[in-house]
């Protein structure tokens, strides 16, 4: 039925009406006139539909009150009185996507499903849970979301322990993290963007009770808030739930929520701060410089194109000329932008890693110099070209992985709704998009640079300065402060304090009762499908090469990935072949210097990757095939130029400019430096797995020893750059070969042939030789290590081959993974241990990993894992909740797949030669798992666990207190 403008439809006065062209959808705005709250619909076709709530909740100080409110309103509500019914959610429902998020300024809660009962069910819990949460009546729901002072006995040390408490000590064991938050400091030194609103663990301990509940009741009212729907709906059946089971109880109230501008400095600020590293570290090439602009306002969508745009160009591209400068300055190791959205304020970083403090002057002279030249000598066309395609591919592709396509429109236009503006704005894309691209001739980006950051004083120089041992003073100032504090409490008062420690863990242990556990609403078995999603696979053969084609629609775009087989690389090698996948796109060939390929590249596709990885076949982890992939997705329009543009940079890449190779090492090895942490659970996982596992093994080869290579390669330069050069050409010649080809395509039946042309040519220029296959002995690494870290949490690892004693792979164990992940660890690992979670991954190859990240334990969470067994031997469960896990199980199984996504699979699935039947087999196994299934998995699990293989990586401090549990403990950082 049409809409009116000017009516109102179960309470929502309809405000606009429009049609979104670029979105495919028509876009409705409407207000609820008693509440006062806003609603955005974005309609269209899609059955992956997503609703959220978001309230502005910009916080007064950095005690992370809108974050812990976050966690606390899905700790129980009015008509879900349970513990966690977010947890209940995610073991039991349908959705696509569930999470809430912090930002600087607002939350969001968003859910996302594609059935019809469960999307209704997620707005039902979300809507209670922002509403009506149990927090005012539960001070336990603060001590355990936030923080609490926790003491087991009165003797006993009194410590702080809670989920945000220590999911921010984790986030803030990054660098990157405290420069980010250290820029926005000194950036808004009067406005809410200058207090840290996931909170810091320095002040988290101040939030009282009465903040807590102040905030809630302050922000979370329909007045304050911004209702987005998107997808293929009963819309006026919606607004009417709505109304009747929530927004009317509610009356419309003034909520002062504006955000104030920050004042503009009058000359650039300079701001100097320290961040951990290891006692044993050296400081050298560890300092971090950032220039910042605070640029425009976000509700100026012109702003946030053209500076994302900029932003790349600047600084992204390995033809970035901003990027060139500092690093041919040798300022630091690596380069690196930032453009970040989601503020009433955005703000453009230049920054640069691994440098020294005497750099300084020479940094900000040529971030500056550097800027003045591209105003007056103008930035080159091509790389302009370059970074607007990429921008536009991204724009018109929308292809967001795994999350909901919905959810993204949803953030981008909070950017301008939140600040009073239409959320139309940034979804228009178009016009703004013709407008950049008038930087193709005139002088667009010249002139923001100008103004922008040129003649704009609203910047700072942040700088970062790495401080040994600063970790461990921060923790004993911490245990000084909790111990000054114990001795000014009488005895009754620890005694209070014991008690409790021992209510709440008692809570936190006792289960929900069963009828409150059945307040949420459940879906049946039978509202899951019953075969699985069909492999689209056609297996074709040109230039006598396999082509695994997925013919699928993919609005004019190829995606291809080339499949080279790494079994023709001697494992002295292997490590040269992950350093290629860094080099390749990024140094020059016989045709280009490495700047114009980028651009071409750019010009071209919407982008080309590469990386190396080994899949094991079918059940074991014996067999596998390693792969070298190269990743490319172009319109089909342009596969001729985009083949030529691979051939060169397969066939013509030049390894022995030996100076550019430096500055990739280098900054390849800075990169992960800094990152490496928050890989923390990767690199764990892998690592154990390398001490038993063949193919676990291979595949560690990419990560911390991988790192530990090129460590070395970076120390050892100069003595080894012709080795390191020739290995690279080497690795090459015996990849690239047609022998060595396969030959993964998404793309429509209609644009097949247009891929054919393009191959022949492709085919024709690779080499022809046939080379000899390895047949790899590789040794496992000695277990076990505590891997040290200036982090101030741990990752911890326990993993073993089930295969190996002489148990198969079932379907069962993918519901055990989700029963042991929201159940028993997230119980004994997160409630309690204050980590922010757990994890259990069962493989067809018979590995499984169990897993604890951002743990500020270390061998609580081994017990934990060893004694799973017993838990699993006494588990009861009814058949209510055995369907729950499995349609949690199954939610995460049917995660909607875009095009490129499914043809991987398919790929994938061909490669280790699991078949149909495979996939199908599971599912009945799945769908058919009884607790007696669970139970016969107990004994599997504890011959695991005996088999004692595990890792820890994380403090050096707690690892050092543990050494005994150690067979090695190894500092990852020079
Ligand atoms: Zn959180």
């Amino acid at each position: 039925m049409p809409y009116q403008i000017g009516n109102v439809y179960h309470g929502f006065r309809l405000v606009e009406d429009k049609k979104i062209n670029e979105l495919h959808s028509q876009g409705l705005i409407f207000m609820h006139e008693k509440s006062g709250a806003q609603l955005f619909y974005v309609g269209n076709k899609d059955d992956n539909k997503v609703f959220s709530i978001s309230f502005r909740t910009p916080p007064a100080d950095s005690t992370g009150v809108p974050h812990i409110i976050e966690h606390s309103v899905l700790c129980g509500s009015r008509k879900f009185p349970l513990k966690e019914p977010f947890v209940e959610l995610v073991k039991g429902s349908l959705n696509t996507f569930l999470n809430a998020m912090t930002f600087p300024d607002k939350t969001m809660y968003p859910v996302a499903s594609r059935n019809d009962k469960d999307f209704r069910n997620l707005m039902d819990v979300y809507l209670d849970a922002v509403f009506y949460p149990n927090i005012y009546q539960s001070p336990e729901t603060l001590m355990q979301e936030g923080w609490h002072y926790e003491i087991e006995a009165p003797e006993a040390e009194l410590t702080y322990k809670g989920v945000v408490y220590n999911e921010m000590k984790g986030a803030f064991s990054s660098a990157d993290a405290i420069l980010e938050q250290k820029i926005l400091k000194t950036l808004f030194p009067d406005t809410t963007y200058g207090h840290e609103s996931g909170g810091d663990p320095e002040f988290i301990p101040q939030l009282t009770q009465e903040q807590f509940l102040d905030f809630h009741r302050t922000y979370y009212h329909p007045s304050n808030s911004y209702i987005y729907l998107y997808g293929d709906m009963d819309l006026l059946d919606t607004l009417k739930f709505f109304d009747e089971a929530y927004l009317n109880s509610f009356t419309r109230i003034p909520v002062e929520t504006a955000i104030p501008l920050q004042a503009p400095f009058s000359k650039t600020v300079r701001a100097e701060y320290d961040y951990p590293v290891s006692l044993t570290e050296k400081t050298v090439d560890k300092t971090f410089f950032s220039m910042n602009f605070v640029v425009g306002q976000a509700t100026n969508p012109e702003t946030i194109l053209a500076f994302q745009v900029l932003e790349h160009m600047l600084l992204e591209s390995p033809a970035a000329p901003l990027r060139k400068a500092l690093i041919e300055a040798g300022i630091g190791k690596d380069v690196f932008g930032n453009f970040q959205e989601g503020m009433r304020q955005p703000v453009l970083t230049i920054a640069v890693s691994g440098s020294n403090p005497e750099k300084e002057d020479a940094f900000v002279k040529v971030v500056y110099q550097t800027l003045q030249q591209l105003t007056t000598a103008g930035i080159d066309k091509k790389l302009i070209e370059a970074s607007i395609n990429l921008l536009e591919f991204r724009l018109r592709e929308a292809n967001y992985g795994t999350n909901p396509k919905g959810l993204i429109y949803n953030i981008n236009c909070m950017e301008s709704w939140l600040y009073g503006e239409s959320p139309f704005l940034q979804l228009e894309y178009e016009p703004v998009l013709a407008k950049i691209k008038t930087a193709l001739t005139e002088r667009y980006f010249e002139s923001i640079i100008e103004q922008c950051l040129m003649d704009n004083t609203h910047r700072a120089l942040v700088i970062l300065k790495p401080h040994p041992g600063m970790t461990d003073q921060i923790d004993s100032q911490v245990r000084e402060e909790l111990a000054a504090y114990k001795a000014t409490l009488s005895a009754a008062e620890i005694d209070v304090l014991v008690r409790q420690t021992q209510d709440l863990k008692r809570r936190q242990e006792a289960p929900d009762s069963p009828e409150n556990l059945a307040t949420i609403p459940l879906l049946d078995r039978a509202d899951i499908k019953k075969e699985a999603e069909k492999i689209v696979l056609d297996v074709r053969r040109e230039e006598e090469t396999t082509i695994l084609f997925s013919p699928l629609f993919t609005n004019k775009i190829a995606y291809l990935s080339f499949y080279f087989d790494a079994a023709v690389i001697p494992e002295e090698q292997i490590p040269y072949m992950y350093l290629l996948s860094d080099m390749l796109g990024k140094i020059s060939t016989e045709k280009y210097t490495y700047s114009d390929l980028a651009n071409e590249v750019n010009i071209h596709s919407g982008g080309m990757g590469y990386d190396a990885a080994a899949y094991s076949e079918g059940t074991t982890d014996t067999v596998y095939y390693p792969k070298f992939i190269v990743s490319v997705k172009a319109l089909v329009e342009k596969l001729p130029t985009v083949m030529e543009l691979l051939q060169q940079i397969l066939t013509g890449s030049d390894y022995h400019d030996t100076k550019r190779l430096q500055e990739i090492v280098a900054e390849t090895k800075e990169n992960w430096s800094q990152s490496l942490f928050r890989l923390g659970r990767n690199i764990v996982a892998t690592r154990t797995l390398a001490y038993f596992s063949p193919v676990g093994r291979y595949n560690e080869q990419a990560m911390l020893t991988f790192y530990q290579f090129l460590v070395d390669i970076e120390k050892n330069f100069t003595t080894r750059k012709q080795e390191i050069a020739d290995n690279l050409a080497a690795v090459a010649k015996k990849l690239f070969v047609k022998a060595n080809l396969l030959v993964g395509l998404t793309a429509d039946e209609e644009h097949y042939p247009a891929f054919q042309t393009a191959f022949a040519g492709l085919a024709g220029s690779l080499g022809s030789e046939s080379m000899p296959k390895q047949d790899y002995k590789l040794a496992f690494l000695d277990c076990n290590e505590g891997l040290m870290t200036p982090g101030k949490v741990q990752y911890v690892a326990k993993a073993a081959n089930f295969r190996n004693r002489g148990y198969s792979y079932h379907g069962s164990m993918r519901v055990l993974e989700t029963m042991l992940r929201y159940d028993y660890f997230w119980t004994k690992i997160r409630v309690q241990g204050g980590a922010y979670g757990g994890f259990a991954n069962f493989y067809r190859n018979g590995n499984m990993v169990f897993g604890s990240y951002r743990d500020p334990n270390l061998v609580e969470s081994l017990q934990v894992f060893d004694q799973t067994a017993d838990y699993l031997r006494g588990l009861q469960c009814d058949e209510r909740e055995m369907t729950k896990y499995i349609i949690g199980t199954m939610s995460k199984i049917d995660t909607p797949l875009t095009p490129p996504m499914k043809g991987e699979r398919a790929a994938s699935s061909y490669i280790r030669k699991i078949t149909q039947q495979d996939i199908q087999k599971e599912r009945d196994e799945i769908l058919a798992t009884g607790i007696e299934d669970i139970h016969a998995l107990a004994d599997l699990v504890g011959t695991a666990m005996r088999e004692n293989y595990f890792c820890v990586l994380g403090n050096e401090d707690k690892i050092r207190q543990n050494e005994t549990v150690f067979r090695k403990i190894i500092p990852v950082f020079e």
